[in-house]
């Protein structure tokens, strides 16, 4: 019964965040009814369908969106190394975390989840600018040199 309690508790939080219901059904196990139900009540409206998934060069295509998901790829590290909870408490924690530095950034939830999967697989690296120190999410857009979001110079990458 708790262990109920726990998974319909965390899978309203997620839908607070309007995470997609197939990411919600993988984490909780709960019925896809139950949880278009308990979104749809939420909300006042339907849960988008479908579980498109996207990459992060696809979520980065002006800087302004390229900083937005730098900014939340930093507040998702430091969830990460501040907390050893689970993954997806990481990423409420994360999301929140962004949230409050960003009150208007476009990007969402299931977005910010693309991102996390980019950063777990090493896909996209978050790296220092070496001329401004601002952070960076390297393979993360769509061209050949990596400049810096803020500052436009060519980031050099030590490995
Ligand atoms: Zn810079």
């Amino acid at each position: 019964m708790l262990e109920l309690f726990y998974k319909q508790s965390l899978a309203i939080e997620l839908i607070k965040r309007k995470a997609r219901i197939a990411m919600i059904q993988k984490t909780t196990g709960l019925s896809i009814k139950w949880l278009r139900k308990a979104f749809r009540e939420y909300h006042g409206f339907s849960a988008r369908a479908g579980n498109e998934k996207q990459s992060t060069i696809a979520l980065t295509r002006t800087n302004r969106n390229y900083k937005e998901a730098t900014i939340f790829a930093v507040c998702y590290r430091n969830a990460e190394t501040l907390m050893r909870r689970k993954e997806v408490d990481i990423a409420i924690d994360a999301f929140d975390a962004f949230k409050k530095i960003h009150p208007y950034a476009h990007l969402d939830f299931p977005e910010a989840c693309v991102i996390i999967d980019d950063l777990k697989t090493n896909a996209i690296e978050l790296v220092k600018c070496s001329h401004c120190a601002c952070w960076n999410l390297l393979n993360a857009r769509l061209c050949i040199k990596e400049r810096c979001g803020t500052c436009k110079t060519q980031i050099e990458v030590m490995r």
